[in-house]
């Protein structure tokens, strides 16, 4: 192996990047596609110490992305870093995504998700100003306590909507509710965005349904809205972004008792994680407490319990509503 002086203090040692790029990509192999793509951008940022603008600049490292990326044979376009252990994905910041996305050429970029990316502030989504390309964004990093980074996430959306031939299919928002109901500064920029998003909806021609083919803007009709005031977007599966018109979302899909389906829809909405999930990719289990509620909870989200006198499952906001001693609550057939 190759010997390089360090100029930090005159020892003989190698550097990351003078390690061969076999043991490199042998490293990568085994590493989740976001995690390597962190790993990829943190070795290049380290070894030319350049800002994060410059480096793509950098011609060496074409190669080198090449081969680190290309271990799992995956698309580059989809970046999923909601698949990133929380505590990692809550210590990432701007810079980290923005290197990545630089690196990864952002304009390529269709889908992205930084769910539980909780450290950022929003301006790691400058590469994607204007994008033609992205079709998904999942920003249920901000919310409550990052209430912050939500004008700088819709400056950039904004700028994505207002281009003719936008490709921009989904959106997901964190639960922006009471951010919404305040009525401060946030609150209009939210609702001015909401009402340029439906426009570029209304404007689109034949947006059909994925089942039936029927143009979900004329089933719709006058007043369709495609995302509510609280960022909600309708007919869309937040996993696959097929469309469904309102008549093929509320069809009952065949009971498949061994997943554990009780009367499912084509298209549920989990009130637990605010996202719309169509059969074919999510399991979604209704809450079974009796007349008070029938909200569906997908299998994604921890937040189903179980009747402590039945096997019915009840949703966590009906568990914690009828609990009754320590850990114990009951639904309307056990009470
Ligand atoms: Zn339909
Ligand atoms: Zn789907
Ligand atoms: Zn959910
Ligand atoms: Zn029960
Ligand atoms: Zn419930």
């Amino acid at each position: 192996m190759m010997e390089v002086e360090d100029c930090n203090n005159g020892n003989s040692s190698i550097s990351l990047f003078d390690l061969p790029i076999e043991s490199l990509t042998n490293i990568a192999s085994y590493l989740r596609k976001s995690s390597r793509a962190l790993f990829t951008v943190a070795l290049a940022y380290d070894h030319n110490n350049v800002q994060v603008r410059d480096l793509c600049g950098i011609r060496s490292l074409h190669s080198w992305r090449k081969q680190l990326s290309a271990v799992g044979g995956e698309r580059w376009d989809i970046l999923d870093f909601g698949d990133l252990e929380r505590d990692l994905a809550r210590r990432l910041c701007d810079s980290d995504i923005e290197a990545v996305l630089l690196f990864f050429d952002a304009v390529h970029i269709r889908k992205l998700r930084l769910s539980n990316c909780t450290n950022i502030k929003g301006s790691c989504l400058e590469p994607l100003r204007g994008s033609l390309m992205l079709e998904q964004i999942d920003l249920s990093f901000a919310g409550d306590n990052n209430i912050g980074a939500l004008p700088a996430s819709l400056y950039i959306l904004n700028s994505i909507v207002e281009r003719e031939c936008s490709s921009l299919r989904h959106i997901q928002f964190p639960d922006i509710r009471e951010i919404v109901l305040d009525r401060t500064e946030s609150s209009s920029e939210i609702k001015h965005f909401i009402t340029k998003y439906n426009q570029m909806w209304k404007k689109r021609d034949n947006v059909s349904c994925s089942k039936c083919n029927t143009d979900i803007n004329i089933s719709g009709g006058n007043n369709i809205r495609w995302m509510n005031i609280f960022g909600i977007q309708f007919y869309t599966c937040a996993a696959c972004t097929r469309f469904f018109c309102d008549e093929c979302a509320s069809e009952v899909v065949e009971d498949k008792p061994e997943l554990g389906r009780v009367d499912m829809q084509m298209l549920a909405f989990c009130a637990h994680c605010q996202k719309n999930y169509c059969a074919d990719c999510k399991r979604m289990n209704r809450c079974q407490v009796g007349i008070e509620c029938d909200q569906y909870i997908c299998c994604d989200c921890n937040y189903l319990r179980e009747c402590s006198g039945c096997t019915f499952k009840m949703c966590g906001d009906c568990f914690n509503e009828r609990r009754c001693d320590k850990n114990k609550a009951y639904c309307d057939f056990c009470e």
